[in-house]
């Protein structure tokens, strides 16, 4: 078997080993090497925000640049791991490829991560390059009863993936996500947690952020698998 992020054969001493430690079996698709070199972020030193790594808790460069560049709330957001080259590597196979079975390597700890929001609902951002109709943010989640498919994408929105636009163009896209208004009622007398892969600008957040937060006085934050 054979590392899905380097290719590296995968030995099976390696395999008895990580199941001797606790490791979830799931994450065997991904070598030791690989998946010790993913990032955690403990949350204690982070832009209060966007939840980046830095030196202290107070707001980073970008946060305070969108505060006055928009006027807007800025969002609250928690990722687990740092976007590393390893993240990037990560989000390459199993968001643009799309191998499905990928989503295993990291939903135990995704779940664990989302975890201290109990009793809060779950909104995931609808992805605009789904391969073979699953999305792959939905499935990085185990509390599927708390997810609810409140946001989809606008008809008709020409939609270009984050990724191929440059800073100016993904700060100024228009809203591309419309309610869906018989699930509104699911969203009432709850705190609402966006659900996305990585927090890139935050763009795509943000307008997620403001549409929901006309619907609801709760608290609207945001947790990514990335950052
Ligand atoms: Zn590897
Ligand atoms: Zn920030």
């Amino acid at each position: 078997m054979n590392c899905k992020l380097c290719g590296a054969s995968i030995s099976g001493e390696l395999l008895i080993k990580d199941i001797l430690v606790f490791k979830p079996i799931t994450s065997a698709q991904i070598c030791s090497a690989c998946w010790n070199s993913f990032e955690r972020i403990t949350g204690v030193n982070v832009c209060c925000y966007c939840g980046r790594e830095q030196a202290d808790t107070s707001a980073c460069a970008d946060c305070v640049r969108w505060e006055a560049q928009t006027g807007e709330a800025v969002l609250t957001n928690r990722p687990l791991f740092k976007y590393n080259e390893t993240m990037q590597r990560f989000m390459e196979v199993y968001k643009f490829q799309g191998d499905y079975q990928l989503r295993l390597a990291m939903r135990d700890c995704f779940s664990q991560h989302l975890r201290q929001n109990k009793r809060a609902v779950f909104v995931p951002i609808p992805m605009s390059n789904q391969h073979r109709g699953f999305n792959q943010v939905t499935a990085l989640i185990k509390q599927q009863s708390q997810v609810v498919d409140l946001l989809e994408l606008i008809p008709d929105t020409r939609i270009v993936p984050q990724s191929h636009k440059n800073r100016a163009e993904r700060m100024n896209s228009e809203q591309p996500f419309k309610v869906r208004a018989n699930l509104i009622p699911k969203i009432m007398n709850k705190n609402v947690v966006l659900i996305d892969d990585v927090y890139t600008t935050g763009r795509t957040l943000h307008h997620a952020f403001n549409l929901i937060s006309s619907y609801t006085e709760h608290t609207v934050s945001s947790m990514t698998l990335a950052r």
